[in-house]
């Protein structure tokens, strides 16, 4: 179970606050809150600081989801599966499983066309630090156990692709 304080009741009740609207809405909304937030953090906190806020929130969120969403739970081949699926029908991204190590507990998945960062300019950096943490809580809660997950490819580093390294905490 999560340690979170976080209530899914806290999001509201959609169907009835947004009868017309309904619960979709336009990417650049998305991302203009996200990086207002960063940047807000960023000048606040300084950059590492704020990544590793992202990076919580993520976690938070990941096991949030995982509680939430993820239907198939008996084993970690299962939930990837569903977790592919839940990724696209909430349009979130296209997760792609690239290698499942369980003996090691080390994993590689890809996201395309990902919410934070398909199509930004190419810059120095991978900057997917709330789905990081998100990636990490997910495997977390799954397996009661630590995960970690760092971005190693990214968009913004001309990849094309997120690329998540996926390994539990030593
Ligand atoms: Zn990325």
């Amino acid at each position: 179970m999560t340690n979170s304080t976080f209530e899914w009741a806290e999001l509201g009740d959609i169907k009835r606050g947004r009868p017309n609207l309904g619960s979709y809405a336009d990417i650049h909304v998305y991302r203009l809150m996200q990086f207002s937030i960063k940047n807000m953090l960023i000048k606040n906190f300084g950059r590492i600081k704020a990544d590793e806020i992202f990076y919580e929130a993520g976690l938070e969120a990941g096991r949030v989801f995982y509680e939430r969403f993820i239907e198939k739970k008996d084993n970690l081949t299962e939930l990837l599966k569903d977790l592919e699926l839940k990724l696209i029908r909430l349009k979130v991204g296209i997760l792609r499983i690239e290698e499942v190590d369980i003996e090691n507990s080390k994993f590689i998945v890809t996201i395309e066309e990902d919410l934070d960062c398909s199509g930004l300019p190419v810059s120095d950096d991978v900057i997917c630090s709330f789905d990081e943490g998100f990636i990490a809580g997910i495997f977390s809660e799954h397996t009661g156990s630590e995960f970690q997950a760092k971005e190693v490819d990214c968009w913004c580093s001309g990849a094309r692709v997120c690329r998540f390294v996926i390994n539990e905490k030593s």
